[in-house]
């Protein structure tokens, strides 16, 4: 038995929770004990705390206090589904009495919005047992819910699908159930269920054949019925199209008065679900081309649209709600003289160059005022490694910024400035930092990462910081109370071993300190730089990379899908390829822009991109709190 005691979990007695539980019966009987019943008694349990988990009703999910909320798995469809139908002896608009099996609630709840909002009909509910001969005697219409509406007699009374019928009107999945956890559950607890529940779904997918053999005979239905049904009309992960459905089926409902006003879910929040990380990575390096589970062979030629696919999974685990967030932000460059001479910077000047500058104090206060009037939040300063100005001078500035601004955050500078201001002050980092923050610096962008690999780093940036000290500024911040952002710069020298070194060294460091909030991934820009004789990658490497970042850091919670190097499209693309941000509108950017890289967008664009992809766009703060 695990060490953390048996799990009383809860089933719907409907063959479509075979999958669900079917590792859990199969594997796990000496840990779990299995209750099975109708949803709507499932869901009664999991309330009263009768149950550790169960599959419940999403109409008790929404109103459930302290019930939490396993993302990303649950019973929903995306269409027909068969599972829920209406019969009915009159037209729909109609209707004068429904007789409702009582077993499912969030069923019953569908048939009244759809009832009264689609068809303007405001009939009569009674319950009933689910015997359809019965149900129609005194009815003119008759819901059937799971496996008494998959074997129902048809001839009876014409009769509609009402997942096809909710499909017709709102273009959304409609999500019938997810996995809830009872109140009081310790978080190891917790954790472990949702570990386990997750596993026991990857074994039900994993022996579909066999459950489709057993249900056939059990219930009567061809086996062809019951394979379509649970294999292709059931969707057991819930992506964004069954996220919005639910949504719409909230708010519905709490317009209709089905549902209080403060209905919603509420999601575990776990800690970094890196076995699956592993899991779906492995299963994206099984079904694609390249066997090894090696994050370079992935990056080489994992297959994109496993590896897409994958990511997406993952994304919703992580960030359940379909929406996609943003700051409005203004990157501000104080100077672009710089002693390091970067191969790939189109950007730096060398000190007494006809264009080399230096914002003033005025100047750079001007910028964030207008930044503020625009309704931003973030001020993301950076500069080349000046050799004269001193940690003195950038404090200051920091300090006038935030005394002229409070409510701005300075998430400014990047760990090679930081080094640089370390070795010609002639401090410790952590001082540095110290200093830095205490003038107001909100956070550290991880500008500067490049590859983290010192053989790439020598042959592009000699003169940077090393990639031991930029892991290290980062613990630094962490250790100070601070957070940061890792970005990986990819696509020029590196090999793809190096670019995995890079991925592993970063989700090592946020193993031990959690200092990163967000991955930026984007790709080298070559024009106007040394290096512009390299072919640009392409948007194919830019998505199988950023799919294979999601999957390899499943501990850093936000990936930023990068518009300013990509462009609107491929920005979209890189939404369903594991991203779930898309960063600063950046009013400002002279340093990608300087290599020839000049895409632009509006919140409106951003907004275009979100939404034709299925997410709603939502402002955030620098620490992806709402704005
Ligand atoms: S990338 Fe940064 S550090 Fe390198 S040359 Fe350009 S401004 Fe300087």
């Amino acid at each position: 038995m695990s060490v953390y005691g048996r799990v009383r979990v809860g089933v719907m007695n409907y063959i479509l929770g075979r999958p669900l539980v079917r590792g859990l019966v199969t594997r796990r009987s000496d840990e779990v004990d299995i209750l099975e019943d109708v949803p709507a008694r499932v869901g009664e349990m999991l309330t009263v705390g009768r149950l550790d988990t169960a599959i419940a009703p999403i109409a008790v999910i929404l109103q459930a206090p302290g019930v939490d909320v396993v993302p990303g798995l649950g019973v929903s469809c995306d269409g027909p589904v068969q599972s829920i139908r209406l019969f009915h002896k009159a037209p729909l608009s109609e209707l004068r009495r429904v007789a409702l099996d009582g077993s499912s609630r969030s069923g019953a709840m569908l048939a009244r919005i759809v009832l009264e909002r689609f068809e303007g009909a405001r009939p009569e509910y009674v319950g009933r047992p689910p015997v359809l001969l019965d149900m129609l005697a005194d009815c003119d219409g008759a819901l059937l819910i799971g496996d008494p509406a998959l074997t129902a007699p048809t001839d009876l009374a014409p009769h509609v699908d009402l997942g096809e019928l909710w499909k017709r009107r709102t273009g959304l999945g409609f999500v019938f159930a997810m996995w809830g956890l009872r109140p009081g559950l310790s978080q190891q607890k917790r954790e472990r269920i949702a570990e386990l529940l997750e596993w026991s779904l990857s074994v039900g997918e994993e022996e579909l054949e066999e459950i489709v053999v057993e249900e056939s005979a059990r219930i009567g239905l061809p086996p062809d019925e019951v394979r379509a049904y649970l294999g292709e009309r059931i969707r057991y992960r819930l992506g964004p199209n069954a996220m919005n459905g639910l949504k719409l089926f909230t708010r519905l409902a709490v317009e209709q008065g089905l549902l209080p006003p403060d209905a919603g879910v509420r999601w575990l929040s776990s800690s970094p679900p890196r076995a699956l990380g592993r899991r779906v990575r492995e299963g994206a390096t099984a079904r694609g081309r390249g066997e090894e589970g090696s994050l370079a062979a992935l990056l080489e030629h994992g297959n994109l649209l496993d590896l897409g696919a994958a990511a997406d999974e993952l994304r919703f685990r992580l960030h359940p709600e379909p929406v996609v967030t943003y700051v409005v932000d203004r990157n501000i460059n104080y100077t672009n003289v710089c002693v390091s001479g970067c191969r790939f910077c189109a950007f730096y000047r060398r000190e007494g160059d006809p264009d080399a500058f230096v914002l003033t104090t005025d100047e750079v206060l001007r910028k964030v005022g207008e930044l503020v009037d625009a309704g931003g939040t973030q001020v993301l300063m950076q500069g080349g490694l000046h050799p004269k100005l001193g940690l003195d001078w950038i404090c200051a500035l920091v300090r006038d910024i935030k005394s002229a601004y409070p409510s701005v955050d300075v998430h400014s500078l990047s760990p090679p400035e930081v080094v640089h201001y370390a070795r010609t002050e002639g401090l410790p980092v952590r001082v540095v930092v110290e200093r830095l923050r205490e003038a107001g610096l909100s956070s550290l962008p991880g500008g500067g990462a490049e590859i983290l690999s010192d053989r790439v780093r020598g042959a592009v940036s000699p003169h940077k910081c090393t990639a031991d000290e930029w892991l290290g500024v980062m613990r630094e911040v962490a250790a100070v109370g601070m957070r940061g952002t890792a970005t990986m710069v990819f696509g020029h020298v590196e090999t793809m071993a190096e670019r995995a070194e890079h991925l592993l060294r970063i989700r090592d460091l946020q193993d031990e300190t959690g200092v990163f909030t967000a991955f930026i991934p984007w790709t080298f820009q070559p024009a106007n730089t040394d290096l512009a004789d390299l072919p640009p990658a392409g948007g194919h490497d830019y998505l199988r990379t950023l799919a294979v970042s999601r999957l390899a850091l499943p501990n850093v919670p936000n990936i930023q899908a990068s518009w300013v190097t990509q462009g609107a499209a491929i920005a979209q693309l890189a939404l369903r390829f594991g991203a779930n941000d898309l960063g600063g509108t950046m009013m400002e950017e002279n340093v990608v822009a300087a290599a020839g890289c000049r895409f632009r967008v509006s919140v409106e664009e951003l907004r275009a991109i979100a939404e034709e992809a299925g997410f709603e766009l939502r402002q955030r703060r620098t620490d992806y709190g709402g704005a």
